[in-house]
């Protein structure tokens, strides 16, 4: 393993990093406390299309940014946290169809995707479908040149206003995972109920649940057919995995800043809180986590930019990574005292973020099933 990273790839950060604290961070004070809208996701996608985070891993030839992974999470993880989410799910989508779509899908979805004039969202998760993917209850059904969709989403990070959803359906419920697939739906050739969620921590976000009734949509939008649908999803979430741990690693970085500046700040029994030893300690074990997240995501992801086998490796990333954020965070809290719990500081706000990061992606559960999985050959769920 090398981290030492090519000049490119210090500069392309360097850069994400500037344009994050000039353009981004204003972007997202002059939004606070105010309900997310199609044109600030539009303006979202806009400022950060030219630094490769809308293109991403694309060929170019498909008019992609053409990054290997390394480079895109070295980029995305300056992406200021409350972007991740709506800023990695639309390129998440325009990935799949580059990977499995047909030359009319291709055609159709990716310009708009790429440019950010169009939002995407991948719909997975349903009421009484979370950890197992396998059960999807959404179905689809031929009928002359379209597909019917019956069923509901829920949890979908971009899911008011994405033009373009990637929606999991079973084509056949005797066949279990292998009746799984994917179509892609064109909110605005055919329109669907929606309605907006509440989350913690979420509050500047766009989280949905999508009602599908006997919804109508050409048969050319079949993006994974029957029986890869399952397995293809598994790929996704795999790079996903790093990708949170990196979202974590974000939220665990800005926590320690300001517990650093403050506990220069603050004084009791006369003299400066970070002259406490026991303050001290705090901070140490928070620099040891984040480094220790740092590093297995980072690993993680050298294995997946090589292709290698790395179940285990991507799902200690997430897991570690996500719980790391919440104790990280926490003790932020704890050195800030009663100041920490309000919201005049930031702190209270980067915990809510952190706390949510144990769940999607396959929660620590799940990663820790999967990690059980690889060292024992032992399948604990099915
Ligand atoms: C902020 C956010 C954004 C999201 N965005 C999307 C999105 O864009 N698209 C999408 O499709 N979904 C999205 N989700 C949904 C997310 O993928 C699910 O929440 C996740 O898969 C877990 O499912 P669940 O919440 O139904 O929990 P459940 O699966 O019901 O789990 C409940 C509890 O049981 C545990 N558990 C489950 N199975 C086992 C087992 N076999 N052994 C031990 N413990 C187990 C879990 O770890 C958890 O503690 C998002 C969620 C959040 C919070």
């Amino acid at each position: 393993m090398n981290f030492d990273f090519t000049e490119e790839q210090l500069m392309l950060k360097q850069t994400m990093r500037k344009v994050s604290k000039e353009v981004l961070e204003p972007m997202i004070k002059e939004q606070e406390g105010k309900p997310i809208t199609k044109e600030y996701l539009t303006k979202v996608m806009k400022a950060i299309k030219p630094y490769g985070l809308l293109g991403t891993t694309i060929p170019e030839e498909l008019g992609g940014a053409g990054l290997d992974v390394m480079t895109y999470a070295l980029i995305y993880e300056e992406l200021p946290h409350e972007l991740k989410g709506i800023g990695g799910v639309s390129p998440g989508l325009a990935r799949a169809i580059a990977n499995n779509g047909s030359a009319y899908q291709k055609e159709k979805f990716l310009p708009g995707l790429l440019s950010g004039d169009k939002t995407g969202c991948s719909a997975n998760t349903e009421p009484n479908v979370g950890s197992n993917q396998a059960e999807i209850q959404t179905t689809a059904y031929l009928d002359g040149d379209h597909w019917v969709i019956n069923g509901t989403k829920t949890f979908i990070t971009n899911g008011i206003h994405a033009d373009y959803i990637g929606v999991s359906v079973q084509f056949d419920r005797s066949k279990g995972s292998q009746g799984v697939g994917t179509i892609l739906v064109d909110r605005n050739e055919t329109p669907f109920e929606s309605r907006p969620i509440k989350l913690m921590g979420f509050e500047g976000g766009d989280l949905a649940e999508l009602y599908f009734d006997n919804l109508r949509v050409p048969k050319e939008n079949l993006l994974v057919p029957e029986g890869e649908g399952h397995k293809g999803k598994l790929k996704g979430f795999h790079v996903w995995r790093c990708f949170v741990a990196i979202h974590a690693i974000t939220i665990a970085d800005k926590a320690l800043e300001y517990s650093l500046q403050y506990v220069k700040e603050r004084e009791q029994f006369g003299k400066k809180i970070g002259s406490f030893q026991l303050i001290q300690e705090m901070l140490a074990d928070m620099k040891t986590d984040i480094d220790a997240a740092r590093l297995l995501a980072y690993r993680a992801l050298d294995m997946v930019n090589k292709g290698k086998h790395c179940r285990l490796e991507t799902s200690m990333a997430k897991a570690f990574a996500a719980e790391m954020a919440v104790r990280v965070t926490s003790d932020a809290i704890q050195i800030h005292g009663a100041y920490g719990l309000t919201s005049e500081f930031p702190l209270e706000r980067l915990y809510r973020s952190a706390r949510i990061l144990p769940i999607p992606e396959g929660t620590t559960q799940i990663q820790q099933l999967i990690m059980g999985r690889e060292l024992t050959g032992i399948s604990a769920f099915k």
